[in-house]
């Protein structure tokens, strides 16, 4: 059903929780059509505080803070779905949060997220809650391969372990603090794709390409897009990616991270409610960009065009990059079809992401062997 949308226009000011990578991509599209951006963390000299016109640096559970920053800007989003669902709450009472905090709550629990889904109808691998020592017993026996997970504040294959057997399993949960988990079984995928979908304020959604990822030790490493796999499939995934952005009244990106199985069917794997990093290639491969799009929605404007222009890739730079120092990117930047985007991230941590490198083509293949080549002049691939 169509509703009248809020709109905020240029000029006025957006206020982010989080202060990362993705609200640094978001700031610099806010910053382009006019808008101000203010940025709340506990942190200070972030990526997004860096673009932002003000950086708040406080704790999210200074809820009086909060509610202060809120006040003080025409709308408010998140960077990341981990920020505590009360700071989303606090920022409510004081101004338009868009998506809503409910958004975050399902999103930022693993076995919220998948209950969700699997009440819902959309299709999910086989999953289990794992609370009490009897739990491990009852189920582990007659799973099959399985993994591990914590059921709050995953992300990167974080909190996960696989595991064959009970005592395995058991020896998994008690490193993991025997808090509260997911037992999944291990899905024997065929390649892992996702689909960006935005919907606007006024209920209208639009999908992006989908992307295939590649991860490594859990984080993603390489994405590209169009994908080979047929026009079925891509349908299936806007179509479960549509009914879950209307199932959760999502204002706002949605990325919905898929299994493809062997037989081409699609699992639900994750959702993130908001830029997702598989999308950064949006940024120089597509009319409308993720972040655009973000902004867009949450600001209740009408959704920019998600065409590509050109086939794309996009490869992460981790903070192991700089183990020798600042890597030398000019035998990179001499590729044409190559672009950089850094972070602005003061210590390059290993696995942490510092940055991207992007790279459009006439093909998937091609640009995926220049982003490869590109990272591999600076020390990887
Ligand atoms: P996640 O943080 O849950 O997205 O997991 C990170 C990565 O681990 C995924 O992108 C997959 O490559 C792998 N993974 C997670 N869950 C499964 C599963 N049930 N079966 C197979 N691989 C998985």
């Amino acid at each position: 059903m169509k509703k009248a949308p809020q709109v905020v226009l240029p000029g006025a000011t957006i206020g982010v929780l989080g202060s990362g990578q993705l609200g640094r991509m978001f700031a610099i599209a806010a910053r382009r059509m006019g808008y101000r951006v203010h940025t709340y963390s506990p942190d200070r000299d972030t990526p997004t505080g860096q673009i932002a016109d003000i950086e708040i640096d406080a704790p999210y559970e200074d809820l009086d803070r909060v509610r202060q920053f809120a006040a003080a800007v025409d709308v408010v989003t998140f960077e990341f779905e981990n920020v505590p669902a009360a700071t989303a709450e606090a920022a409510a009472q004081c101004a338009l949060v868009r998506p809503a905090g409910e958004v975050l709550h399902i999103t930022q629990h693993r076995l919220r997220e998948k209950t969700f889904l699997q009440k819902h109808g959309f299709p999910v691998t086989r999953f289990e809650a794992i609370r009490e020592p009897e739990d491990i017993c009852r189920i582990v026996p007659d799973f099959g391969p399985a993994i591990l997970k914590t059921a709050g504040f995953g992300y990167d294959g974080k909190g996960q372990y696989r595991v064959k057997n009970l005592a395995e399993a058991q020896k998994a949960w008690d490193a993991m603090g025997r808090q509260e988990a997911v037992l999944e079984a291990v899905v024997d995928f065929e390649a892992e794709l996702s689909m960006i979908g935005v919907r606007g304020a006024d209920g209208a959604c639009v999908f992006f390409t989908p992307s295939c990822n590649h991860h490594v030790n859990g984080i993603l490493d390489v994405s590209y897009a169009p994908t080979p796999f047929g026009p079925h499939v891509i349908r299936n995934a806007a179509a479960i990616t549509e009914g879950i952005l209307e199932q959760l009244d999502v204002t706002g990106v949605l990325c919905v991270e898929f299994f493809l199985t062997r037989n081409e069917e699609l699992l639900v794997n994750e959702l993130a409610p908001r830029p997702h990093n598989s999308g950064h290639l949006t940024i120089d491969a597509c009319v409308t960009s993720q972040f655009e799009q973000q902004l867009r929605s949450v600001c209740g404007l009408p959704l920019g065009g998600v065409e590509m222009l050109r086939a794309a890739a996009m490869a992460n730079l981790l903070g192991d990059l700089w183990s020798k120092g600042e890597p030398d990117w000019t035998a990179a930047l001499a590729l044409p079809d190559v672009k950089l985007h850094l972070y602005g991230k003061l210590e390059p941590r290993a696995a942490r992401k510092m940055g991207h490198f992007t790279a459009t083509a006439a093909s998937a293949r091609r640009a995926e062997d220049l982003v490869r080549t590109a990272r591999s002049y600076c020390g990887r691939d």
